[in-house]
């Protein structure tokens, strides 16, 4: 197994060198390997912040890593929720691009070349070394600043919704082959890239004694991501003109004073806050500008994966699992009235405006 297998294991060879390592997921699962905590891992970040990076990337070794990659297609599978394969297959795909654009700009000098992959090797995993051409570069440190595509593979990995300019009617268009600059390539690399991941998923992972066990062994797990997806789509999202924080739940207020002061704040309690602020309105910038300076960035990438590119956004965690993360702190009356921390700000709004409206129709009597 070699380190580039680890950082890109949807290559082929990294599918190979899983094969011929004889390791059974079945007993990694049954043994509780690193390689499942990084498998879990994998999954939870793809769907929560839209990577797949380690939080700690120095505790996986190379066989734990690589081997993750199996076992959390598995757990994809197994949570049998359409966006959590759409999630997870763009989380790889966007990890594997930036992993890509740093190899590319590393040369060929680095320390690290075994684990790094250069543009030949995506080409050759892609099978497209003769369809993309380079251009004569201009800087030979640079190296070519566009690239000719095929238009198959051109229209297979471009999308028209990604703008005009992708649309084949506003490009050169020349002997069959399209002209990309090289930031385009990599886009179009990236696209392979999620195509590759999400092809096959989900799939059937029960239906025979060792599928069910190892089902059954990975039960909490999926249980605890499913949750997850649900309360995401659980609740509208509240939109409001201006947002008022003393109409916050009091979970959302502990979270934003412990952020403002600067304190650590778990992956589940960083997500949630992020989350309800997209959910009340407030675009990423705005996160960013409230969560004080020492979360402000973490805060304000977390609500842009959040408020996604399709537009969708996600609920953060119901009052059910706000307790078990512990963090359904400091309940007031109106939490045993609500099931969700964005209800419990919709309804408080509510009432002040309503209280407001009362005290003005009072005023004028
Ligand atoms: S009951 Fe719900 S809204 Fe109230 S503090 Fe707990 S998690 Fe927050």
């Amino acid at each position: 197994m070699r380190p580039l297998h680890a950082r890109y294991p949807f290559f082929a060879a990294a599918r190979d060198a899983v094969e011929s390592a004889d390791v059974a997921i079945a007993t990694l699962v049954a043994e509780d390997a690193p390689a499942v905590e990084r498998g879990v891992e994998r999954v939870e970040r793809a769907l929560m912040e839209g990577t797949v990076e380690a939080e700690s990337p120095y505790s996986w070794d190379t066989e734990s890593e690589l081997l993750s990659y199996p076992i959390s297609r598995i757990i994809v599978s197994l949570v049998e929720t359409p966006a959590a394969v759409d999630k997870y297959a763009r989380a790889e795909a966007d990890t594997a691009y930036e992993r890509m654009l740093a190899d590319f700009d590393a040369g060929d000098d680095d320390v690290n070349s075994d684990a790094r992959a250069t543009l030949d090797d995506f080409l050759r995993e892609f099978d497209l070394v003769g369809e993309v051409r380079a251009e004569p570069a201009d800087n030979r440190r640079r190296g070519p600043s566009h690239y000719w595509v095929d238009v198959g593979p051109y229209l297979t990995y471009s999308d028209p919704d990604w703008g005009d300019h992708w649309r084949l009617v506003n490009r050169a268009l020349v002997d069959g082959a399209v002209r990309v600059a090289r930031e385009e390539l990599y886009e179009l690399l990236r696209e392979a890239t999620r195509r590759r991941v999400a092809d096959g998923l989900p799939f059937s992972v029960r239906g025979s004694d060792a599928g069910d066990q190892l089902a059954s062994a990975l039960q909490p797990h999926v249980e605890r991501l499913r949750n997850l997806l649900s309360d995401r789509g659980a609740v509208n999202v509240v939109y409001t003109d201006s947002v008022d924080p003393d109409h916050f739940p009091p979970c959302i207020s502990a979270l934003l004073t412990q952020a403002q002061a600067g304190e650590d704040l778990s992956t589940e309690a960083a997500f949630t806050l992020a989350a309800f602020l997209v959910g009340v309105g407030l675009d990423p910038e705005e996160v960013g500008g409230v969560v004080g300076e020492t979360h402000a960035e973490a805060l304000k990438t977390r609500a842009t994966i959040l408020a996604d590119s399709s537009g969708s956004q996600y609920a953060p965690p119901t009052c059910e699992t706000m307790q078990a993360y512990d963090l359904c702190v400091n309940r007031d009356d109106r939490c045993d009235t609500i099931s969700h921390p964005l209800i419990y700000y919709e309804t408080a709004t509510k009432d002040a405006a309503a209280s407001d409206a009362d005290a003005a129709t009072g005023e004028a009597n």
